[in-house]
């Protein structure tokens, strides 16, 4: 079977040469492996994400001369997949539901740390500190009708414990040089929300959902997602989805060293169109090689 690839930006900015980096990559090493390339918008966030910056990203790949395979797959038209796969998680007894707002989450932490240090998670976002999983379901019941803010979230400790020792083929690198075989930890990430009321989803679940039900094989992305991949190998064997093949590619850096924004236009791929670059000159910047 030929290889299936994708490249999944979120709409909610104008690409930058992060994302032309992932994009090209995944382009190129489907064309020499005669397999497919696919687009996907990841635009369940249905405030943050904008049908301008949905238009630019078709239009700045087609400049860059990347043509996708099918129809684009935009995940705001998909919610009842994802709340499919939920609905599975939930059935396992895997999901349960916490109602603090994000600020009550934040004097929690804070009272934590007051205490002593409280672990953060590989993105550098505080755990959850709340006690949601010992709720009685009366209270549940009472909080709902209330109508307190609602996120989902996976027993994370029971999810390992069903599911064991994983790990996942990693054909580039991680931030710290891990490669080949690699271990998940998904309990670095705690218990991590998978649907919000107000968004039935979130970025772990349907990523997930989406790579199986087009068939991906192959996910080639930036190293900032290294880790997520522990949470994303947990969710395909509880969901019973296939094993793709990973490689994380290094990310493109602004000169003081930071991760590029979506914010900061400078680095956007129409600026750089706009002073009079083209798309050779935006590979050459890129030192694109497929072993990225
Ligand atoms: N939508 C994610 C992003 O724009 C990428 C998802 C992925 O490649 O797994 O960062």
């Amino acid at each position: 079977m030929p290889p299936v690839f994708r490249f999944a930006p979120s709409p909610n900015g104008y690409l930058h040469l992060g994302h032309a980096r992932s994009a090209l990559l995944n382009f190129d090493l489907a064309r020499r492996a005669g397999g497919r390339f696919l687009l996907r918008l990841e635009d369940i966030d249905r405030a943050r994400c904008k049908p301008e910056f949905k238009a630019a990203i078709l239009e700045d790949l087609l400049w860059l001369g990347i043509a996708w395979d099918g129809p684009v797959r935009r995940q705001s038209d998909h919610f009842a997949d994802y709340r499919a796969a939920a609905d599975r998680l939930a059935a396992q007894g895997l999901l349960y539901p916490s109602f603090e707002s994000r600020a009550e989450i934040a004097r929690l932490v804070a009272a934590e740390q007051a205490r002593g240090r409280w672990p953060h998670d590989p993105d550098g976002v505080p755990l959850y500190p709340g006690v949601a999983k010992a709720l009685s379901p009366q209270a549940v019941a009472l909080l709902q009708r209330a109508g307190a803010p609602t996120a989902w979230r996976l027993d994370m400790t029971r999810a390992c414990d069903r599911c064991g020792e994983l790990d996942w083929t990693e054909r580039g690198a991680g931030p710290g040089g891990d490669t080949g075989r690699v271990p998940t930890r998904p309990q670095a990430w705690g218990d991590v929300i998978l649907a919000r009321k107000e968004i039935p989803t979130s970025y772990h679940l349907s990523v997930v959902v989406d790579d199986a039900l087009q068939g991906v094989t192959d996910i080639v992305r930036g190293q900032d997602l290294f880790w997520s991949t522990s949470v994303h190998r947990l969710l395909q064997v509880l969901l019973g989805l296939p094993r793709p093949n990973y490689r994380h590619h290094r990310l493109v850096r602004d000169p003081g060293g930071a991760k590029l924004a979506k914010s900061n236009g400078a680095t956007s791929l129409r600026e750089l169109r706009k002073r009079g670059l083209n798309p050779a000159e935006i590979r050459r910047m890129l030192e694109l090689s497929p072993f990225d």
